[in-house]
């Protein structure tokens, strides 16, 4: 791992799945560098290639051909496990639909990812109730999802993802669930954590008015990046 390292960077990336006999290019001659600390909003009309090309940032999935470097390191000599690993130590999920445990409580539920880590230490513990105090749900620890608001869950899901201080956040359509109001109040408690943490975040949205507060937007088209943009940076187009 190198300190200085862009946190994601891809280099001409394909992803193809076969259907039947036909092969359908999901993504396509993809470059993308996000640094350290930047927060990324992908946008793009529905079929893309969004969620394609964030499991392919998650580890989630292998690309057909091209290079990604997850901080400085080389995944795709990566073993299943040795990925598994990487996912865990330097990556945090938050998906539309949550995807908390319903048998688990909160605090359960934000200490997932040190179960599968090596175990719950003191100190993790202790993330774990600072997490749920930042995003306003300390009194909220000993109840389980189904007692809770949209909202609310997708704020344990948030408190899940950055329990392990994750080097990036990767978010697929983090609002998409909410009402526009809780959407809203969400991106704000979003804001607060990137800039409190300094963790990188990509995240997917439909939201155009969302993605204008983030300071790196991407645009995807056809499986292909069109245009990237950055605050204060005038807006450039993508030749691949
Ligand atoms: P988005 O998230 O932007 O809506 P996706 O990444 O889900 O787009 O999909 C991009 C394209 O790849 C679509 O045409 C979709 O049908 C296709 N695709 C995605 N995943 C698969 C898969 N597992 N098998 C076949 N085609 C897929
Ligand atoms: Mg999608």
């Amino acid at each position: 791992m190198t300190a200085s390292a862009p946190a994601v960077s891809m280099r001409d990336i394909c992803r193809n799945f076969m259907v039947g006999e036909q092969s359908v290019a999901a993504v396509q001659s993809l470059s993308l560098e996000v640094e350290q600390g930047e927060f990324c909003a992908i946008v793009g009309p529905s079929g893309s290639g969004k969620s394609t090309l964030l499991n392919l940032l998650g580890l989630l999935d292998r690309p057909s051909s091209g290079h990604y470097r997850l901080s400085g390191i080389d995944t795709q000599t990566l073993q299943d496990s040795e990925r598994a690993v990487l996912r865990n130590q330097m990556l945090g999920f938050v998906f539309q639909q949550f995807r908390l445990l319903p048998q688990l409580n909160v605090i359960d539920n934000v200490c997932l990812p040190f179960v599968f880590g090596g175990g719950l230490q003191a100190q993790g513990l202790e993330r774990a109730h600072e997490l749920l105090r930042r995003v306003g749900l300390s009194q909220r620890e000993r109840h389980r999802p189904e007692q809770l608001s949209g909202g609310e869950r997708q704020r344990v899901a948030f408190a899940r993802a950055l329990v392990n201080q994750p080097k990036v956040l990767l978010a697929d359509e983090p609002t998409g669930a909410l009402d526009r109001n809780t959407g809203l109040r969400m991106m704000e408690l979003m804001h607060e954590l990137h800039r409190s943490s300094g963790v990188t975040i990509v995240m997917i949205t439909h939201d155009q008015a969302l993605a204008q507060h983030c300071g790196m937007r991407v645009h995807m088209l056809d499986g292909r990046i069109s245009q990237v943009q950055r605050q204060g940076a005038p807006a450039a187009g993508c030749a691949t």
